[in-house]
């Protein structure tokens, strides 16, 4: 295998093109026809909106893995979750249906967090990697509501985004942008501890996803998606509909923005924030007949 010519760096007047006429960015990844199995493709590092010294540094990490399946492997389902009781019982039913069907070694773990503070999905996420590490080999993080119909649980040996088609949507899109990093992933414990988890300081909503798809792709892991994964999308209730498009984003959208860009500046040292630096307290441990909830306070 020859990494060179897989990753080349985009020369600075290609840059300068892309930054201006992001449209010819697409594509200019090398990796963009890559696929396993005619189905799971690399996320490409190129369609990114912003060229910055960082998606250079990605590129030039990146190494080249294929990606496989392991058997036998344990899976611990973490499910970020306030105040979507009807979202769970929802899930659940379909979610253990297609994880018999695959015959996956799982159990579901529900990390809840207590009212007050604004929502912290990457730090709920945190609790949960730790909270399982024990008795995990990989983790599936799982949004509530994302309700799987074509889905593929087993344990990958690179980060796996399971989620492509959304079926039923509220939003425009019924199909990810490739380099989209949530709604049910799976990834190695290991890969999971190389980049010290998600960050712990995304508050209210959003781009904590992206966050975690930049550490990963900084420690060189190529990260992919599946084709096929097919998905409902249950509509957020309505008091939780923060990601309105609005002319004015709200404080906490901004400033979860600039903290990714931060990180896209090279800024940012994942290992200074993330597991290594989680601190929470256990408030219940709750065992149900297909899950189990804990109940922390972050
Ligand atoms: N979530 C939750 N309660 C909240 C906000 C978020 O349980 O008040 C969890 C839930 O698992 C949800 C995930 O975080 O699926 C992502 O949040 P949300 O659905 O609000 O994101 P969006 O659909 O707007 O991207
Ligand atoms: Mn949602």
């Amino acid at each position: 295998m020859n990494p060179k010519p897989l990753f080349p760096t985009p020369d600075p007047l290609q840059r300068v093109l892309y930054r201006f006429w992001p449209s010819q960015r697409l594509n200019m990844d090398p990796l963009g026809d890559f696929c396993v199995e005619d189905r799971y493709f690399p996320i490409t590092i190129a369609n990114w909106k912003m060229i910055s010294p960082v998606s250079c540094l990605m590129l030039a990490r990146r190494v080249p893995q294929p990606l496989t399946f392991r058997a036998d492997a344990r899976l611990t389902i973490v499910i970020p979750f306030r105040d979507r009781e009807a979202h769970l019982k929802e899930l659940l039913p379909p979610l253990t249906a297609r994880l018999a069907e695959q015959g996956v070694r799982y159990r579901i773990l529900v990390v809840e967090q207590e009212p007050g503070r604004s929502f912290n999905r990457g730090k709920l996420i945190n609790v949960g990697f730790h909270h399982a590490q024990a008795d995990s080999d990989y983790y599936c993080i799982h949004d509530v509501d994302a309700i799987p119909v074509v889905a593929d649980y087993r344990c990958p040996s690179q980060p796996l985004r399971l989620v492509t088609r959304l079926l039923s949507t509220n939003r425009p899109e019924s199909i990810c942008p490739t380099h989209y990093f949530s709604g049910a992933i799976s990834v190695l414990k290991e890969q999971v501890f190389a980049v010290n988890g998600f960050s712990n300081e995304y508050w209210g909503w959003g781009k904590e996803d992206d966050e975690f798809l930049f550490r990963l792709q900084l420690a060189g892991f190529l990260c992919y998606f599946d084709s096929h994964g097919a998905y409902h999308d249950l509509p957020n209730p309505a008091a939780q509909q923060v990601a309105q498009p609005a002319l004015r984003k709200p404080p906490h959208v901004r400033l979860n923005r600039a903290r990714r860009s931060r990180l896209m500046r090279g800024l940012v040292d994942p290992s200074a924030d993330g597991i290594s630096t989680l601190g929470y307290d256990l408030l219940a441990e709750e065992v149900h007949e297909h899950y189990t909830k804990v109940r922390v306070r972050i």
